[in-house]
């Protein structure tokens, strides 16, 4: 037994990177990644619906109804022109991530694991696009969606759709706000009221905690808050999505085993007039051009014990 085995992930070793992070998180969709647009598989866009589905029988269905492939289906990554990922390898028993019930919050951006993959997490939940769902339906890529209360209000049921393909909700605040701006009462209150709507609404407390921008991750006000209010951890990451490719916060611009990876629900507004499906397509290109699988984070994580 290792009580202590959340301390083996990069545990406040990430303020530096957090600050580097800030400038990207949760901003404009500004797009550093215009020399990557070559790479863009052919086509680079998501099919019309029914037009390019596989096989699936004699009927055309709407969308919404499209009988899922099999997982790993080839035809599935072809309908959104798109090269199969490889298939994640099985959960580990031994979780890198313990979580302790009580205390002070790890605060972290990777999880430590010779697996050759990384974890896709989706921020805020402005654009709520029903492709994205036909997608992850057909895809069945996993992704942790870290929601904040007052720009998903409006459709709560849309992230249940995605909640029902087995993907978890964390608590992102509730109107988005600079956290290391505004009072530790207030920190709380952006903590607590989002974990309270989002419990309700979920059927489950989230686990984990982003604050906006990444900011304040590393101070006492907001651990205390985040203690306080439920969540077990904190939450940053190490890439970050643009429109075309990542934001990488190594140096040589590669993914590592374990690596977090930040994304938005965004749409054409925020995306230079792409969609949410065409950036996410380009984002699980640039995770398949390195060669790695996308794993359930919740899957390396050990909830506190009851
Ligand atoms: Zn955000």
């Amino acid at each position: 037994m290792n009580r202590h085995g959340w301390s083996r992930t990069t545990v406040y070793a990430v303020g530096a990177m957090a600050l580097l992070a800030t400038a990207t998180g949760c901003s404009g969709g500004g797009d550093s990644g215009a020399a990557s647009a070559a790479l863009v598989a052919p086509g680079g866009t998501t099919a019309p619906a029914g037009s390019a589905a596989p096989q699936q029988g004699a009927a055309t269905p709407p969308p919404s109804a499209s009988p899922a492939p099999a997982e790993g289906d080839a035809a599935a990554w072809a309908k959104w022109h798109l090269t199969p990922l490889p298939p994640a390898p099985p959960a580990p028993a031994d979780k890198p991530v313990k979580l302790q019930r009580t205390g002070q919050v790890p605060v972290f951006s990777e999880v430590r694991t010779a697996d050759k993959v990384v974890f896709v997490t989706i921020d805020d939940g402005a654009e709520k696009d029903p492709k994205f769902v036909e997608m992850l339906t057909d895809l069945k890529v996993p992704v942790s969606m870290f929601l904040t209360r007052d720009i998903v209000k409006d459709d709560y049921g849309y992230f249940k759709r995605l909640q029902a393909l087995g993907n978890h909700v964390h608590n992102h605040t509730v109107d988005h706000a600079q956290l290391s701006k505004v009072t530790p009462e207030k920190q709380k209150s952006e903590v607590c009221d989002a974990q309270a709507a989002l419990t309700q609404q979920y059927g489950t407390p989230p686990l984990l905690f982003r604050p906006p921008y990444g900011d304040g991750a590393n101070t006492p006000a907001l651990n205390t808050a985040v203690q306080q209010c439920g969540p077990r951890a904190i939450v940053l990451w190490r890439e970050s999505m643009q429109i075309h490719d990542m934001q990488y916060q190594a140096a040589d611009k590669k993914l590592r085993p374990g690596d977090i990876v930040l994304a938005h629900f965004r749409g054409p507004k925020d995306l230079k007039g792409e969609t949410m499906t065409q950036m996410f397509g380009e984002l699980l290109a640039r995770i398949q051009e390195q060669g790695f699988a996308v794993a359930r984070l919740e899957d390396y994580i050990a909830a506190p014990a009851g």
